[in-house]
């Protein structure tokens, strides 16, 4: 077809999207350990849940392992960004393993929490994902029978406390906010004195990404989400798309997975990334776009982001002696 003929499409793209604060800082703890300590360097976990992000960092260096017990003992570890449980550090510690947290300090700060409220005698309702590495790491700062997972309405009605006025909430970074207020309520209802975070859990690139997918999802004929089946806080904002109004939305992993019927039917197209996809990925989907339609993109940013994490101490420069 001429230039002339090609359909317009208009491409409302979300800001914030994309990298959070805590993913840009377990990524750069990879590289930094690759130069500071050579290759391989072993990372427990997907650094972060994007297949992109960790076959970057493989052809780099990085080995990806599932357990501790797949690393040699005298090899850097890095622990990815979601947390792990006590029982990891502990036992590289045991091993003499030079190890790296890549936790976010989001989720650490949650891990505190949690372990600061059962310090007060309380019994510990966490809302997330079973499963989920951060919901394992979570759960793993405390015993067995100390932390409970309450994934669902059903489960925030039916538990049955031991005691009902001892009860600390925390929950996952990564939830749908308004889905998550509502398990608070109901929990709330049912235990007037639980204990709740001071400042919610759910992390300011959680809330920013959702807000900014909410803005603009009743104009979409179609949302499109990058980021990976695994990633938590990219599944969180196709919901959110869905529930705000877009006709419809979709998680896509990269441009190559673009569905063009659904595309030929949509006028106005939604766009944003989770947490773990990096912008190129954005791009690569504005550049198929382009391919096929005369495109008009309008960025929406409903807030701007300028959260930084520091590395770890093990990676940044040696301290110049006080002159
Ligand atoms: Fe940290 Fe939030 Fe990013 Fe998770 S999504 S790594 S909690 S900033």
């Amino acid at each position: 077809a001429s230039a002339q003929s090609r359909p317009s499409k208009t491409v409302l793209l979300a800001s914030p999207r994309g990298f959070c604060a805590g993913v840009d800082r377990a990524i750069q703890i990879v590289e930094e350990s690759l130069k500071k300590y050579g290759k391989p360097v072993y990372v427990r976990h997907e650094i972060v849940h994007n297949r992109h992000v960790v076959s970057r960092l493989e052809s780099l260096g990085a080995v990806f392992v599932d357990e501790l017990d797949e690393c040699p003992d005298d090899r850097p570890v890095i622990f990815s960004a979601h947390g792990v449980p006590k029982s990891v550090p502990a036992a590289a510690a045991a091993r003499a393993m030079n190890f790296l947290d890549a936790t976010c300090p989001l989720v650490s700060k949650v891990h505190v929490e949690a372990e600061r409220h059962h310090a007060n005698g309380k019994h510990i309702l966490l809302i997330g994902h079973k499963g989920h590495p951060e919901v394992i790491g979570t759960m793993g700062q405390l015993q067995a029978g100390e932390i409970t997972l309450i994934e669902t309405e059903a489960d925030a009605r039916d538990y049955p406390p031991q005691d009902p006025d001892n009860l600390a909430l925390v929950t996952q970074t990564t939830l749908s906010v308004d889905d998550t207020s509502h398990l608070i309520d109901i929990l709330r209802e049912r235990f007037p004195t639980l204990a709740l975070p001071y400042k919610e859990d759910i992390c300011y690139a959680t809330t920013n990404r959702q807000a900014a997918v909410k803005t603009i999802a009743a104009q979409c004929d179609l949302m499109l989400v990058i980021g990976s089946q695994t990633s938590s806080n990219s599944k969180r904002l196709v919901e959110v798309g869905e529930k705000a109004g877009a006709d419809a939305a979709y998680l896509i992993s990269a441009s190559d997975a673009i569905d063009w019927d659904r595309v030929a039917q949509a006028d106005t197209i939604g766009l944003s990334a989770g947490a773990s996809a990096p912008e190129y990925l954005v791009d690569g989907v504005l550049a198929a776009l382009r391919s096929r339609y005369d495109v008009e993109v309008k960025e929406i940013q409903v807030t701007k982001e300028e959260v930084v994490f520091r590395l770890p101490r093990q990676l940044l420069p040696p301290k110049k002696p006080a002159a």
